[in-house]
């Protein structure tokens, strides 16, 4: 099948920041302040999140993960996708750098840039 338009293809190592809701003020504080967004709301007594995602109004239930996706959009993922799709890193990150050409490790700077400890070369997220 030399000529097929059919390839193999894997998805990129991308980094989303998430965390998992609580319920807590304290929790629902530091999301506000860390990702700096107005789209997460906290209504009365209800535990829940309500989220507003680029396809529509999304509650986070206590237990459930609320994740900040590479384009700055924020939603909810519950626990059992969340840990069948993410696994935990530290700062340091091994993924593609664009300006090496190959993976290498980068770090999580102030800011949230990621870079690449080989070359420097930096990239938001
Ligand atoms: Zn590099």
């Amino acid at each position: 099948m030399k000529n097929s338009n059919i390839k193999k293809y894997r998805k990129k190592p991308i980094v989303v920041e998430a965390v998992r809701w609580d319920g807590r003020e304290e929790t629902y504080q530091q999301l506000l302040k860390r990702w700096k967004t107005d789209r997460v709301v906290r209504i009365g007594e209800n535990n829940s999140l309500f989220i507003h995602t680029p396809e529509g109004v999304m509650e986070a239930k206590v237990g459930d993960f609320v994740i900040r996706g590479i384009k700055g959009e924020i939603y909810p993922c519950k626990p059992d996708i969340f840990k069948e799709t993410y696994e935990e890193v530290g700062d340091e990150i091994f993924e593609w750098c664009p300006s090496c050409g190959k993976y290498t490790y980068h770090v999580r700077t102030a800011d949230n840039i990621i870079r690449c400890k080989e070359c420097g070369h930096g990239q938001w997220y």
